[in-house]
C-alpha cells in the first residue's frame, strides 16, 4: 500500500483552530510510552484532561475544600458558588433553559439508570414500550432489560443498516400506542455514526412518547442543543468531555423532573423528614442526595469553558477534517474493513485487518506508543449485527493531527508484516 499523498502531513492542521496550542494545555501528550511519543486515539473510552482541569480540581481542594449547599462559613459558601457555576456552565452548554434542569450525577450510566428508575416508579405499566437501537451502549440496554424484568415493560430495538445507520423506516414503524419513551444514542462509540436525534424526538413525540438521548459522545465533538432537539433527556459523562471521571449530567425538561420520583434518598434531597414521611426538595436537589462529586463538578465546570472557548463549531469543523483524513488514509490500507460507515459519522473509525484478531493489534500498537480500544466497546449487539467479536477503534479528538493517523497507518502496516 502507498500512502505517501496524503501521509506525513504538516503537524498544524488548521489556522482557525490552535491545535498546537491545545495540545500543550494537555500534559500527558508530553509523555514517551513504551519509549515512543505518546499517539493517544482513544479519547472515545475517556478525553484527556488539560491543565486548566486538573487545576480545578486541585484548586477546589487546596482553596475551597468544603461540602456544599450547607455550611453558612466561608468556604462552604465558596464551594457552593463554583458548585453551581458548573451548573451553569453546562446549562449554557446544553441551551437548557434554567440550571435547574441540570442534574449532577456520577456520569451517564447513572443518569440513565436515574430516569429508567423514576419512571418505572411512575409513568411505566406493564405492557408499555420502551423503544432503544441496536447500536446502543451497553448503559442504555440493561437498564431498561432490568425494569423489564422488574416491572413488565416490553423493550422493543430498532434496527440499523449494513452502514451502522438507524434503520429510520423500521424505526417509525415500531413507534406505536404503547411507546412511553424512546431512548437513543446520539453518536454510537463503536459505529461513529450520528444519528437524527431532533427528527427520532419529533417523531417519537407525535406518538406522545418522551425521549431521552444518551449524548455521552456528541458533547465532546458537535454543539447540543436541548431545546433545539427537544429531548425530554439527555445525559453525559464529563470524563469524555476532557473533565474529570466520576461526574456526569442529568439534563430533564424541568416539568419532566418535577415529575420523576427520586432514585437514591438521602441527605441534601429533602426538605423536611420525620420517621413518618419525608418531603422531598425541590429539583435538581431532590436528585443529587449524599455529598456530591464536589471537586468532579468543579472541574467539569472548568471543562466546559475549556471548550466554549475553543467553539464547540471549531471543534466539530477540526474533527470532521481529521476524520476525512483518517478515513482517506485507512482506506487506503489492504485487507482493512470499516465497521460503520453512515454518511454522518463522528472521528470514531471501528476497523478489523485480514483476520488479525483486534486484541493482537491493539497491542502491536501499543508497543508504538499507541493507544486505541479493541473489543466489544460495551456495544455487544453491534459487534453480534456485524458478525464480529470486537473492533481495534481509533478516536479522535480536539488534540490529534493528521501525523497520529499517519502513525496509526505506519502501526497497522506494520502488524500486517508481523501477523501475516
Ligand atoms: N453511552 C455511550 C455512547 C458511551 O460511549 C458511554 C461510555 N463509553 C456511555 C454511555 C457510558 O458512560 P459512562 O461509563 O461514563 O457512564
Amino acid at each position: 500500500m502507498s500512502v505517501s499523498p496524503v501521509m506525513n502531513a504538516p503537524l498544524q492542521e488548521s489556522t482557525a483552530f490552535p491545535v498546537d496550542r491545545i495540545r500543550s494545555d494537555f500534559p500527558i501528550l508530553q509523555k514517551q510510552v513504551r519509549g515512543k511519543p505518546l499517539t493517544y486515539l482513544d479519547s472515545a473510552a475517556t478525553a484527556l484532561k488539560p491543565q486548566c482541569v486538573v487545576d480545578a480540581v486541585s484548586g477546589y481542594y487546596l482553596e475551597e475544600s468544603a461540602n456544599v449547599h450547607r455550611g453558612v462559613h466561608y468556604l462552604s459558601q465558596r464551594a457552593t458558588e463554583s458548585y453551581e457555576a458548573s451548573r451553569e456552565r453546562v446549562r449554557g452548554l446544553l441551551n437548557a433553559r434554567q440550571p435547574e434542569e441540570i442534574v449532577f450525577t456520577s456520569g451517564a450510566t447513572a443518569a440513565i439508570n436515574m430516569v429508567a428508575r423514576g419512571l418505572a416508579e411512575s409513568v411505566l405499566q406493564p405492557g408499555d414500550e420502551v423503544l432503544i437501537t441496536h447500536m446502543e451502549h451497553h448503559s442504555n440496554i440493561v437498564p431498561w432489560q432490568m425494569i423489564r424484568d422488574s416491572h413488565g415493560i416490553n423493550l422493543k430495538v430498532a434496527p440499523i443498516t449494513d452502514s451502522g445507520e438507524l434503520d429510520m423506516d423500521a424505526f417509525a414503524e415500531l413507534l406505536g400506542p404503547r411507546t412511553r419513551l424512546v431512548s437513543v444514542v446520539h453518536v454510537s462509540n463503536s459505529l461513529g455514526t450520528v444519528n437524527p436525534v431532533k427528527t427520532i424526538a419529533r417523531l417519537a413525540h407525535e406518538h406522545d412518547a418522551l425521549v431521552l438521548v444518551d449524548a455521552a459522545q456528541s458533547v465532546a465533538c458537535m454543539p447540543v442543543d436541548v431545546r433545539d432537539l427537544d429531548c425530554d433527556f439527555l445525559v453525559f459523562s464529563g470524563h469524555k468531555l476532557f473533565g474529570p471521571t466520576g461526574v456526569g449530567v442529568l439534563y430533564g425538561k424541568l416539568d419532566r423532573l418535577e415529575a420523576l420520583p427520586p432514585w437514591v434518598g438521602g441527605g441534601d434531597m429533602i426538605l423536611s423528614v420525620t420517621f413518618e414521611k419525608t418531603t422531598y426538595n425541590r429539583v435538581p436537589m431532590k436528585f443529587e442526595a449524599g455529598t456530591a462529586n464536589i471537586a468532579g463538578v468543579i472541574g467539569l465546570g472548568r471543562a466546559v469553558e475549556y471548550v466554549n472557548d475553543l467553539g464547540m463549531e471549531n471543534i466539530a469543523a477540526y474533527e470532521r477534517q481529521l476524520r476525512d483524513y483518517a478515513m482517506e488514509v485507512l482506506s487506503g490500507i489492504s485487507d482493512l474493513r470499516l465497521v460503520g460507515t453512515a454518511a454522518e459519522k463522528a472521528a470514531i473509525l471501528s476497523f478489523l485487518v485480514g483476520d488479525i484478531h483486534a486484541h493482537d493489534m491493539g497491542t502491536l500498537l501499543d508497543v508504538e506508543g499507541i493507544a486505541l480500544r479493541t473489543g466489544h466497546h460495551c456495544t455487544q449487539p453491534v459487534m453480534d449485527r456485524f458478525d464480529i467479536a470486537a473492533t481495534a477503534r481509533a478516536s479522535l479528538s480536539i488534540y490529534n493531527v493528521r501525523e497520529d493517523v499517519d502513525r496509526l497507518a505506519e502501526g497497522i502496516l506494520h502488524a500486517k508484516k508481523v501477523m501475516q
